[in-house]
């Protein structure tokens, strides 16, 4: 694998060595949180996936986008699912978005896995703070 795969996909790896280090006590919880969020940052703003802004004919923008949240390069493009995100009434739409195009699925579910891990740490920081 070359540099530049490594530098658009690093938050694919930082998953995998996520996911070894919740077998068994390898990591504590405090870098397992750590790692979880830097994953959930690079799914939102920096993996490869299609823009899937909506196009004036009604049909997905198809430009490469870095990141869930972000738009290509198109100005209009660049914001539109921000926008979305804050509305709740657009959130169907939006997860039908996200699910939709190359790398989007990738992305989505380690979007779900990177929060879910993040809670489970935190979850398990505090329990130790109690103990
Ligand atoms: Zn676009």
């Amino acid at each position: 694998m070359d540099m530049s795969a490594i530098r658009k996909y690093w938050g694919y790896l930082l998953l995998l060595v996520l996911l070894y280090g919740w077998t068994g006590d390898k990591f504590g919880p405090g870098v397992l949180a750590i790692l979880s969020g830097f994953i959930v940052l690079y799914v939102l703003f920096q993996a490869p996936v299609w823009c899937t802004a909506e196009t004036r004919n009604k049909s997905f923008c198809r430009n490469n986008a870095g990141g869930l949240l972000m738009g290509c390069h198109l100005r209009e493009h660049k914001w539109q699912k921000f926008r979305m995100v804050v509305k709740t009434r657009y959130w169907g739409r939006l997860g039908r978005r996200f699910m939709t195009g190359i790398g989007a699925q990738a992305a989505t579910f380690s979007a779900i896995a990177g929060i879910a891990s993040a809670m489970t740490a935190i979850i398990a920081l505090v329990v130790k703070k109690g103990a």
